[in-house]
């Protein structure tokens, strides 16, 4: 579904991704993982083009996004994100949250938009906050609405920027589960997060990413109980 080819970004003279190769099949799930830093929330924001990169190509769906041509609402119709911060438009409802992209950019008829819409907080286990603002939610809840949210433009494939790193320990178990039920329903995923118990259960692929470059990939149980990689290594040291 995705292909990336020596994808390069500089910021002014700080070359932040140094040449990424990455193939992403339909249906799978590939988490990333990395220091801070390392460029892994870049490399996402290539892959939408919220960044440009600098060289490199990245192929979705048969297209070459570098292209000029591409028309870059579409594109990021088909591929949702889901950021740290929620992000969801604090003076709609949830339900209109849910609704307002599918009616002014797809054109979806209000009653069409509402029916999905309903099912999707129904999948997140929302149903009763439709009529609530982002504000009286809890983070876990905000997170969950905007997993909804991106799903109600029925995206081909999600991408995840650390999407627990803002919330509560309490509520970390909560949006994970909502993604895992995604992944088990066949979406195909890039996530980046530090939740390493998600990556081992969840992912069909583990990225290591550091300095840049992609250090080490492989099968979660490669990645976690036999890295081969010094860097791999000593990161996963730290942080299990
Ligand atoms: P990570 O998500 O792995 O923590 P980032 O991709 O956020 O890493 O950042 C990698 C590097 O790119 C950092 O040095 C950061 O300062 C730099 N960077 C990221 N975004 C910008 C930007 N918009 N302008 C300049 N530098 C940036
Ligand atoms: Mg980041």
């Amino acid at each position: 579904m995705i292909n990336i080819k020596n994808l390069h970004k500089s910021f002014g003279k700080n070359e932040v991704l140094k040449g990424i190769d990455l193939e992403v099949k339909t249906g799978e799930v590939v988490v990333i993982i990395g220091p801070s830093g390392s460029g892994k929330s870049t490399f996402l924001r290539c892959l939408n083009l919220l960044e440009q990169p600098t060289d490199g190509s990245i192929e979705f769906e048969g297209k070459n996004l570098l292209d000029k041509s591409v028309n870059i609402d579409e594109l990021r119709q088909k591929m949702g994100m889901v950021f740290q911060n929620f992000n969801l438009f604090p003076h709609k409802t949830v339900l209109e949250n849910l609704t307002i992209s599918p009616i002014k950019v797809k054109k979806e008829s209000p009653e069409a938009a509402k029916k999905k819409a309903l099912a999707l907080l129904e999948q997140v286990g929302l149903s009763e906050k439709q009529g609530n603002y982002p504000s009286q939610l809890s983070g876990g809840q905000q997170q969950r609405v905007a997993i909804a949210r991106a799903l109600a433009m029925n995206p081909d494939v999600m991408l995840f920027d650390e999407p627990t790193s803002a919330l509560d320990p309490e509520m970390v178990g909560e949006v994970l589960a909502v993604m895992k039920a995604l992944a088990e329903e066949g979406m195909t995923m890039v996530v980046v997060t530090h939740e390493m118990g998600f990556a081992r259960e969840v992912s069909d692929r583990v990225i290591f990413m550091d300095a840049g470059v992609i250090q080490e990939e492989g099968t979660p149980e490669e990645i976690f109980s036999q890295p081969k990689n010094p860097r791999t290594q000593d990161f996963l040291r730290k942080v299990l």
